[in-house]
């Protein structure tokens, strides 16, 4: 089992697998593998199909990512911060030098809702929709609403993002339960050369067999 890879069903960190001696006595002993980051102990077991449930889940989200960046334009930095109307130009507003950048942001973002999900809170939600032009059905940018599952759907986020500059992204965060997580405009959306784009559910991907154990 030590060679598989494992994730803690209570913070979804990844663990290092126990090696060398302290792998042996592990088996030996039948030992559980404790997450340094939260400190609880898992069978490695219950780990592994955490970590393969996980991979799952924000597998789906990545390459509906990877395609959805695919329909924006690239804008200049005022027509940028237009689209994502920050309130306060803080430290909720960040700029993404690649998409690997923003997949490694995206996903610590919305970690705690692929975390349920993977355990199997079937109530847990991710969108993907289109952010359109004012007055228009042109996307300029993207809106991710994400909430956890299991009485814990008031941990919410909404990332919108658009590209801006030639590789690279701008983000704005912002945290709390929306009531409104997808405008009725977003399911009329097209990209500038009138390709249509639709909001994309995590609802609507089947989950893995078996799903982790919670
Ligand atoms: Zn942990």
């Amino acid at each position: 089992m030590s060679d598989k890879p494992l994730m803690c069903p209570t913070c979804a960190t990844h663990i290092d697998a126990p090696h060398g001696l302290s792998a042996l006595v592990s088996k030996i002993q039948r030992a559980h593998v404790r997450c340094h980051k939260c400190g609880r102990t898992t069978h490695p077991k219950d780990a592994h199909i955490m970590s393969t449930s996980y991979q799952h889940w924000f597998g789906q989200f990545r390459l509906q990512l990877e395609a959805a960046v695919g329909y924006l334009p690239h804008l200049e930095l005022n027509p940028a911060v237009e689209v994502l109307k920050p309130k306060h130009f803080d430290d909720d507003v960040h700029h993404m030098h690649t998409f690997r950048e923003l997949l490694d942001y995206t996903s610590e973002v919305f970690r705690p809702v692929f975390r349920d999900r993977a355990l199997g809170y079937d109530d847990a939600e991710l969108t993907i929709s289109p952010l359109n032009r004012e007055g228009s059905n042109v996307a300029m940018g993207l809106r991710l609403y994400g909430h956890c599952g299991h009485n814990h759907e008031q941990d919410a986020w909404t990332l919108l993002i658009t590209r801006y500059g030639p590789r690279g992204f701008m983000t704005y965060l912002t945290t709390g339960h929306s009531k409104h997580p997808l405008p009725e405009s977003a399911t009329k959306s097209v990209s500038l050369d009138g390709k249509p784009m639709h909001v994309w559910s995590m609802k609507d991907h089947k989950p893995p067999v078996p799903a982790a154990t919670h």
